[in-house]
Formats: structure tokens, C-alpha cells, sequence
């Protein structure tokens, strides 16, 4: 490789040509003030866009330097750089025909939040090294329980992930059992059983991974099966817990579900939380997705019972529009949280402090944190609870048509209820109706639905995503995107059809 041209000085900002301390403070303000537009451009333009960036796996990386410049470069030619690599291979996940998985948009004000939170770069790590992050966590916590609608006694956290929150809550099932794993372990203990915890067949992987990372093993989670609204079942649960108990296992937790990943489906969480009572279990509710829906009041129904859990996480960077990362961690046993966790090493105490403080570190497997309250403030003071609510009632409102238009074509079958924002559905050919429950035909409608949902991520006017159900493979067209408007949905359903409509479908066999 040859070396590259050094960029003539007269092109290099001071602190870049003097090769100390941080850019300087004219720079910094030039450069940030083209950076906000560009994300202004961004964001505007972003409908012209193709959802799915037209690019193979492994052309990209070749794109860059493979090396790191030795020599510094213009802050003008890496934004320009950013604008010409970077944006156009994205999967613009704000875009707003974006329904694949579950949405995960970024509002403006998250965004100007999460400006602010790195120009600060506080570690909420203790009160000491960020009092006002500490204490607006603890405000913005209490904000959205009282949003939800919980009662008093929860308290709780912010973390990165749903997946880190779910892992907080069963780390402290697992102390709340008694099991002391805290300090002692788990591994070639005789004075502890086998750990159970329960979950249905269709909760989401990160309670499994959980189980994993917290040594009880992927084998310790026991997949209740669902109903045919895909509902954890009750007399299934019951029997599970009986025959582990049975056979020297320890049941520590339940997990229900509001809101399953695939079909969204709600588990029974009041009857869970009965057996959770009656058995002494730990109660974690994932509401990751669908706990949006609880700040609208008349809509709490699915929720019944959730407030007797133990724990509930329910993510703010999912529905309700906050920047990547935000995962709310709702619990009414703090301190068993903090038995699970907390180690305070002599160089992180406080020696001169007055009165007792949060240190948030010590309810979480790291230490350093970032300053998650400051967009979800922002954010919340933006749009107020009322504008909240409103643009999620939008999103219920869309789907509730999206579910009608595909049970009114004779071409397409829903294949779930529809009870929050997310519709699953298939193709199925009128032709093929009569013999579809033929494994050969069954397999045909399989094939051509992962044809279709190819077809469509192909043409970058739409991203939708898939599962499977019962063995069939589905497609789900999930809202919650600010920038979704009706004609989007009109278009997208426009498009599905057009393109089911240019497959070829073989006839029966
Ligand atoms: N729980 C449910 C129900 C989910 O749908 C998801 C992700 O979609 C998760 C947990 C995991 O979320 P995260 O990516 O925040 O870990």
C-alpha cells in the first residue's frame, strides 16, 4: 500500500495541527452546528430512501481505509466521507415504511437528548460522579410508573436492552430463592437444586440467554406451551411446576409475556401471578414492546395483573420513540436486586458524602452507565404523556385496518390476533385454499410467502420481517415508526399484493 497524502496544514483544525487537547472550541462549534444538518438532511430525506441498503455481505468493509490514518484528517472530508459510506448502507430503521421486527424509531427530541448526554459524558455510576443523572433517573423512573399506571411500589432502573433487564430481574429471582449465587456460585453446590424458571413456548430468547449467562443453563428454562392465541397456558404451567417440584427441582421465577415477539400475544399475568403467590415464584413481566400501550388508560386490559409482579421491563427505545439504547426495569424489590449485585470495591466509596445516596451501579452486573434520563426527559417534556398516547392510539389504528384489509382479500389469511400494533399474516392463494392443509401444499404457501417477503424487501419501498407459526412461515408487518403515515400502509399493502400477485404459484399437485 502507498503511502497516503499528508493533508496540507492550512486544511487541519488548530488543535490538529498542534497535535494536543481536544478540537478546538470554533471547530467543534462549525462542525457540530454541519453535523446537526446533516441529520436534519437525514431525516428529511429519508422517505426517498430504500429501506434495505442494496448491498451484499462483505462489500462494505472494503470501502474503508484498513488501516488508520496516521496523520489527522479534515473533520469536512470524514462528514463527507460519513454521508457517502455510511448513510446509503444503513437499514434505515427510521424510515418510515420500516415494519420489520418491532420499530425502533428515534424521535427528534431523543435525539437532541442524546447530543447533550455526550457532550456531558456522565458516568452514572454513583451518585458522586453524576448527582443530576442519578436523581433524573430516579424521577424519570417514577414518571413512567406513574405513565403505566403501577402503583407506588415500584422503583427501579434504566438499562441498555430488555435483554439486560430481563438478566437483572432473574439474577435477583435467583436470590430471592435463597440461593446465595451472589456469593457462592452455583457450580457443584449440594445445598442447592437444579433451578427452574418458566416461560412460554413463545417468550422471547433473551430469557434464555439469561438463563445461560447466569449459569443455571438454557436447560433450566422450561417452555410452557401456548393456546391457540398463543397464550402461555395455565394448566400446563401448574403441571410443570408440580412435576419439577417433584423431581428436586427449584421453580425460582415465572416470566409472562405482554406482547410476544411474533404474534404479540398476552400471557395470562393475573392466573401468573396467583401461582407466582401461591408458589413463592418471582414474577417478571417483559413487556418490552407492548408496555407503551399502557400509558393510554382505556387500553390496560392486557395488562391485568402486571402490577403484582416482582419485576417488569418494558423498553423506551422500542414504542416509545427514545434513541437506541433505553430499557426501563421495573421492579418492587429493589433491595434484592441490589443483593444480587452490589460489590463496593474501597475505591468506589464516597468518603465524604451526606446521607444515604443511589449508587446505581450496585443493582447491575457493570459499573459504568450512561446518562439514559436526560433524551427520556427531553423526550417526555417534548411530546407530553397526551402526545404520547396519541401517536401510539395512531399506531393501534393503523394496524387495526391493515388486520381488516388483509381478513377482507380471499388471497391472504391472518394468522394471529391482533391485539396491539403488529399483524402476521400469510399468502394463500385462493387456488391453493382448498388443499392447504396437504403437507405438500402447506409446504408450497411456505415457499411462496418467503418468495413474497423477499420480493418486497427487494424493491427497498418496505422492510417486513417473518416468523413461524405452527410450522408455517408468516409474515408481520409491525407500526410503530413516528414518521408512518397512512399512505405508507396504504402503499405497503399495495405493494405486498402486487408483488403475491407476479409470483408464479404452481398449481395443486
Ligand atoms: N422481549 C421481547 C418481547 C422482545 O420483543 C424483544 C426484542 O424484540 C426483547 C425482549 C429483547 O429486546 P432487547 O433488544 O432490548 O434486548
Amino acid at each position: 500500500m502507498t503511502e497516503p497524502t499528508r493533508v496540507p496544514p492550512e486544511k487541519l483544525d488548530e488543535a490538529q495541527i498542534s497535535g494536543a487537547g481536544d478540537m478546538d472550541p470554533a471547530s467543534f462549534r462549525a462542525a457540530a452546528h454541519a453535523t446537526v444538518d446533516i441529520m436534519a438532511d437525514y431525516l428529511e430525506g429519508i422517505r426517498e430512501r430504500p429501506v434495505l441498503p442494496q448491498v451484499e455481505p462483505g462489500s462494505l468493509a472494503p470501502l474503508f481505509a484498513s488501516v488508520a490514518p496516521e496523520a489527522p484528517e479534515p473533520i469536512g472530508e470524514i462528514l463527507a466521507d460519513y454521508r457517502r459510506l455510511i448513510e446509503p448502507n444503513v437499514t434505515h430503521w427510521q424510515h418510515p415504511r420500516f415494519f420489520a421486527y418491532f420499530s425502533s424509531a428515534a424521535s427528534g427530541p431523543g435525539i437532541i437528548g442524546e447530543m447533550l448526554t455526550a457532550a456531558l459524558n456522565a458516568n452514572v455510576m454513583l451518585w458522586r460522579t453524576s448527582p443530576a443523572g442519578t436523581e433524573l433517573e430516579q424521577v424519570v423512573v417514577d414518571w413512567f410508573r406513574q405513565g403505566l399506571g403501577l402503583p407506588e411500589g415500584f422503583d427501579g432502573l434504566l438499562t441498555d436492552t430488555a435483554s439486560m433487564s430481563s438478566l437483572i430481574a432473574l439474577a435477583a429471582a435467583r436470590e430471592a430463592a435463597g440461593t446465595d449465587a451472589a456469593a457462592q456460585g452455583l457450580p457443584a453446590r449440594t445445598d442447592v437444586p437444579k433451578l427452574r424458571v418458566y416461560a412460554s413456548a413463545e417468550a422471547h430468547s433473551s430469557i434464555e440467554k439469561a438463563c445461560m449467562t447466569l449459569g443455571l443453563g438454557r436447560s433450566a428454562l422450561v417452555r410452557i406451551p401456548t393456546d391457540d392465541q398463543f397464550r402461555l397456558r395455565i394448566d400446563a404451567l401448574e403441571r410443570a411446576i408440580a412435576e419439577d417440584r417433584a423431581a428436586g427441582y427449584l421453580p425460582i421465577a415465572l416470566v409472562g409475556t405482554v406482547g410476544t415477539t411474533s404474534t404479540t400475544s398476552v400471557d395470562p399475568v393475573a392466573e401468573m401471578a396467583e401461582i407466582a403467590r401461591r408458589e413463592g415464584l418471582w414474577l417478571h413481566v417483559d413487556a418490552a414492546y407492548a408496555g407503551a400501550v399502557a400509558l393510554i388508560p382505556e387500553r390496560r386490559g392486557p395488562f391485568a395483573g402486571w402490577e403484582l409482579a416482582d419485576s417488569i421491563v418494558t423498553n423506551p427505545h422500542k414504542w416509545f420513540f427514545a434513541p437506541v439504547d433505553a430499557s426501563l426495569l421495573l421492579t418492587r424489590r429493589m433491595p434484592v436486586l441490589r443483593n444480587a449485585f452490589s460489590l463496593v470495591p474501597e475505591y468506589l466509596r464516597t468518603l465524604d458524602q451526606a446521607g444515604p445516596v443511589r449508587d446505581y451501579n450496585e443493582y447491575t452486573p457493570q459499573l459504568g452507565r450512561r446518562f439514559r434520563a436526560l433524551k427520556l426527559w427531553i423526550m417526555l417534556r417534548y411530546f407530553g404523556l397526551e402526545g404520547m398516547r396519541h401517536r401510539i392510539e395512531s399506531h393501534l389504528a393503523m394496524a387495526a385496518r391493515f388486520a381488516d384489509w388483509v381478513d377482507g382479500d380471499p388471497d391472504f389469511e391472518r394468522m394471529a390476533p391482533t391485539p396491539f400494533s403488529t399483524v402476521c399474516f400469510r399468502y394463500r392463494p385462493a387456488s391453493l385454499a382448498a388443499t392447504q392443509d396437504e403437507p405438500a401444499a402447506s409446504e408450497r404457501i411456505d415457499e411462496l410467502n418467503t418468495r413474497l417477503m423477499d420480493a418486497i424487501n427487494k424493491t427497498g419501498k418496505a422492510f417486513v420481517s417473518h416468523t413461524r407459526l405452527h410450522g408455517r412461515m408468516v409474515i408481520r408487518v409491525a407500526i410503530g415508526n413516528l414518521r408512518t403515515q397512512d399512505a405508507d400502509l396504504v402503499s405497503v399493502w399495495q405493494l405486498i399484493r402486487d408483488e403475491a400477485a407476479a409470483l408464479t404459484v404452481a398449481p395443486p399437485a
